[in-house]
């Protein structure tokens, strides 16, 4: 969920206004608007306090909710570089500059990506006898994703 930002983000500028990756990621992810959209849903103290909430209220599907956000904000931190997240917000604007980037080959983002691919591959494979149909079918799709990503961004 922290992530859907940035497909609603990329999906808006590239399909309906046509713009080209570089100026969606240089001038429209920069607008302030994006910018603490997506740094507020990435924020530790948010998630964990949506965690603290969910838990004295009881309420399982909330908890579990924000708890899985607050895993991506943890996964996110070591895996981004010059595009960190402010992962502290509303506390602090500090970003945490990573040597390691999940997509940027100048910071080993082609080995990064595929260590998270495999990750996500085991995570499936843990997933995939606890889930039916439906959830086979979108752990499917995660799959296929990456894959094609993968290929996208690195080999083609
Ligand atoms: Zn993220």
């Amino acid at each position: 969920m922290p992530d859907v930002p940035i497909v609603v983000l990329y999906v808006s500028e590239h399909y309906l206004r046509g713009l080209p990756d570089e100026r969606i990621w240089s001038e429209s992810y920069q607008k302030p608007f994006w910018i603490n959209l997506i740094h507020g849903v990435h924020s530790v103290p948010l998630t964990l306090l949506g965690v603290l909430v969910g838990l004295g209220l009881a309420a399982p599907e909330l908890t579990a909710f924000f708890a899985s956000a607050l895993l991506h904000a943890l996964e996110d931190l070591p895996v981004h570089n010059r595009d960190a997240h402010r992962h502290f917000l509303p506390l602090s604007h500090y970003r945490f500059i990573s040597p390691l980037s999940y997509w940027d080959v100048a910071h080993h983002g082609k080995t990064v990506a595929l260590v998270e691919a495999l990750l996500v591959l085991v995570a499936a494979g843990f997933i995939w006898p606890r889930v039916s149909t439906p959830g086979h079918a979108a752990l499917v799709a995660v799959g296929v994703w990456y894959a094609f990503n993968y290929w996208k961004t690195f080999l083609r």
